[in-house]
């Protein structure tokens, strides 16, 4: 019922119908004499002259009733457009308002949610354009922040060590050199992570999908680890399916992407501890990887915002340990370009976490498992 159309069309409908009516009220408020000089009603018997002049009232009084009723007409409507051009506007002004309020870049404006169902709708979509675009200006302010921080970091101990070994108070050692080698491999760790995270975020991530065996893939990165797990007394095994399990996939996005999750596992499990990588079908149209670890664990309140840019729990061990908060984003990112989804479990700290790569088979996929 708060529809535009509906309330033009009433509106219209009403101006015509008082038109339509407007002499019968004017014959209501002013009657006409019953009798007398003015009477329409002709006289029982009338001559032709009298006929004539019984016409020409007729006629006198048609148009001047048609005349009111027009003159009425014109006002009711004159009012009625004006009201009704009012209302329309009035929205659309506020819509108008708030529009240049964004192109003057104060993203918090919000419009009254009210009016037509239309007026509604469109005020509902600005409101949420507005939010959304206060949401990627926090997230990019955030992000500049973040960069800038990390980033300083480095360049101070660079910059220090440097100053240091020109002052004559380090010596121009190889260790030295060795130490800011190191600081500057971080440096473009780093930078090549923001770059590769920048590309998935908007979409430019280039990837190259050929049908590849996950079994293989996941074997392969087993065997990359096992001597570093073995130096850190972690053992790790890999459970996967005896058949191959082929899918389309960007092979090396997606080793990378499993890379970080089973360098984080070894990184957040102290020696006796133990990772799992499993890959197996969850459901019919999904595949899983899995990494388990018995590490350190995560606390419910981090595990809602650790696939968050930069997003480092401030825990004893982490201060102790490199890394910048970019390997699960980048991970995420990796696996959302694949159609797929990431999540991370645990049941707390020092009880180990899951970190679940789902990947959906597509039609291709079946085909390529099925041969
Ligand atoms: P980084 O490891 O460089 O800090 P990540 O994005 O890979 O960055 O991880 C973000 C945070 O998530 C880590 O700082 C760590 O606190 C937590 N985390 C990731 N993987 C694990 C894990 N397997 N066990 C415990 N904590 C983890």
């Amino acid at each position: 019922m708060n529809r535009l159309w509906v309330w033009v069309s009433l509106a219209i409908g009403l101006a015509v119908m008082l038109v339509a009516v407007s002499p019968i009220i004017f014959r209501i408020v002013y009657p006409p004499p019953a009798m007398g000089q003015h009477a329409l009603n002709p006289p029982p018997i009338m001559d032709s002259e009298q006929l004539e002049t019984f016409q020409r009232q007729v006629e006198s009084r048609t148009l001047s009733q048609l005349g009111r009723s027009l003159a009425i007409a014109a006002v009711v409507a004159l009012i009625a457009g004006a009201l009704l051009a009012r209302w329309l506007v009035a929205p659309l002004r506020k819509l108008e308002e708030g529009a240049q309020a964004v192109a003057r870049g104060q993203l918090d404006v919000q419009l009254p949610v009210e009016g037509s169902r239309e007026m509604r709708s469109v005020s509902a979509s600005f409101n949420q354009m507005t939010s959304q675009l206060q949401h990627q200006e926090t997230l990019r302010r955030s992000l500049l922040a973040d960069v800038t921080h990390e980033l300083r970091h480095p360049v101070h101990i660079l910059q220090g060590g440097l100053r240091a070994i020109l002052d004559g108070v380090y010596p121009l050692s190889m260790e030295e050199i060795d130490r800011l080698l190191e600081q500057t491999q971080q440096l473009s760790h780093m930078v090549d992570d923001l770059h590769e995270l920048a590309l998935a975020e908007a979409q430019e991530l280039s990837m190259h999908f050929q049908r590849t065996d996950l079994v293989k893939l996941v074997q392969q990165t087993t065997e990359a680890f096992q001597a570093l797990t073995a130096d850190q007394g972690v053992e790790l095994r890999a459970d996967t399916p005896h058949e191959p399990l082929y899918m389309q996939v960007d092979a090396d996005r997606l080793r990378q992407a499993l890379q970080n999750l089973v360098g984080n596992a070894l990184r957040y499990t102290p020696s006796g501890g133990s990772i799992q990588i499993s890959l197996s079908m969850i459901k019919p149209g999904q595949i899983g990887i899995a990494v388990s670890d018995t590490g350190i664990g995560i606390d419910p309140e981090h595990l809602a915002h650790i696939f968050d840019r930069f997003y480092r729990p401030d825990t004893s061990r982490n201060r102790q340990l490199p890394g910048a908060g970019l390997g699960l984003s980048i991970a995420q990112a990796i696996v959302q370009a694949h159609g797929g989804q990431i999540k991370a479990e645990s049941a707390g700290s020092s009880q180990g976490s899951t970190f679940t790569i789902k990947l959906p088979v597509g039609k291709e996929n079946e085909h390529s498992q099925a041969e």
